[in-house]
């Protein structure tokens, strides 16, 4: 008879050398950097929008509000850069932050002059990099530290510093991205139906959002299922596989052919289904929220809402590398079609007792770029 699977669980024993301790002087030092950073940016995105900004986003926040936030960014950069000093610890960082912050007073700091936006398709988004970037440090490393799975694993954890180069490339391309999708969703115009969309729209928002979510996690179900299953794919796809650490920011890992993609195919049911306004905001926003959180280092149960929805836990399944959990929870929003199509692994009590891919990929970033054509050559020779 078949021997039931023992599960091991994982075991992330202390790093304390990369630990953050009050009183050191660590935890001021990379906050005045990276506000320092954030400041810098930020004033290069009020003087030339044009270029540094994302159209869709600028309808959204209000430009002469967020100088208010970048006043006190500012601030606090140096006010933790001299804190840093005052520690004694970790000077270099300090140092550097609060060379970054007097770049950004150099420029104008926080009552520089909005400059002009001209209308241009192709831009990056800085604003998008910042806003995400502050969003995601308050909420999901909150989160992180008051439920951790594993406890002993460090914000600072190993590869943190490739994935926030991934986090920052992909919301940089935020415009490309949309470009490309809308430009994707377009060749579907023949699928139009007035009498569905008709439909879609007379339906309550909440019920426009739930069609939504299924018909999205369909395509990505299969687009994300093709991307494991087709030979060919599986190099592209397999740069996300390769966190062996999950957190907030593991999830950016991804290669760009792959985020291209994603996105282009999420757009087309979008697009056909001709869903309001409100729907579709309150769609994208879960959908984002949803993406980061369930690569999370994340203990919460979530009790009956695990069965139902692509949790933590289930999706730190999907990048178990263990035997049971290969090529299984594909799904990004419901378990709907794992279940559906025979590709559901949830043991519930028990979690992968290690993350990344059998074979090891390269670990820089421009490595792993590379990592699918040097696949795809190897197999043509
Ligand atoms: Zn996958
Ligand atoms: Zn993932």
């Amino acid at each position: 008879m078949k021997q039931p699977y023992r599960y091991q669980g994982r075991q992330v024993p202390p790093d304390p050398q990369n630990a953050f301790r009050l009183g050191e002087g660590k935890i001021s030092g990379y906050c005045s950097v990276a506000l320092g950073a954030l400041s810098l940016l930020a004033v290069l995105a009020y003087l030339y929008p044009s270029w540094l900004t994302t159209t869709e986003l600028r309808r959204v926040y209000d430009a002469g509000q967020l100088q208010q936030v970048l006043k006190y960014g500012m601030y606090f950069s140096l006010f933790f850069g001299v804190l840093t000093f005052a520690l004694n610890g970790y000077r270099r960082l300090g140092a550097l932050g609060m060379v970054l912050t007097l770049g950004a007073f150099a420029l104008g700091g926080y009552r520089v002059p909005v400059g002009p936006v001209e209308p241009r398709t192709l831009s990056l988004g800085v604003d998008w990099l910042i806003l995400a970037f502050l969003g995601s440090v308050a909420v999901f490393t909150t989160l992180e530290k008051l439920f951790p799975k594993y406890r002993n694993q460090n914000i600072l954890r190993p590869e943190w510093g490739l994935d926030l180069l991934y986090f920052c490339i992909n919301h940089l391309a935020i415009s490309a991205i949309l470009i490309y999708a809308n430009y994707h969703a377009s060749h579907f115009d023949w699928a139009i139906s007035p009498a569905v969309q008709g439909a879609v729209q007379a339906m309550p928002v909440w019920l426009q959002v739930v069609l939504i979510i299924l018909c999205a996690d369909f395509v990505l179900y299969w687009e994300h299922r093709l991307f494991h299953e087709v030979r060919w794919l599986w190099p592209v796809h397999a740069v996300h596989h390769s966190v062996e650490h999950m957190d907030w920011l593991a999830g950016s890992r991804g290669h760009f052919v792959q985020i291209f993609s994603e996105r282009a195919m999420v757009m087309i049911p979008l697009y056909l289904l001709g869903a309001s306004e409100a729907a579709l905001n309150a769609y994208v926003a879960f959908a984002a929220l949803q993406a980061v959180l369930i690569h999370c280092n994340l203990g919460l149960p979530f009790g009956p809402l695990k069965y139902l929805l692509v949790t933590p836990q289930f999706h730190h399944w999907h990048h178990g590398s263990e035997q049971p959990a290969l090529d299984t929870n594909y799904s990004a929003h419901t378990v709907l079609f794992d279940r559906l199509f025979g590709t559901y692994h949830m043991p519930v009590a028990h979690w992968p007792a290690e993350y990344g891919t059998t074979v090891r990929l390269p670990r820089t970033f421009m490595a792993q770029t590379l990592y699918p054509l040097r696949q795809w050559l190897k197999r043509l020779r």
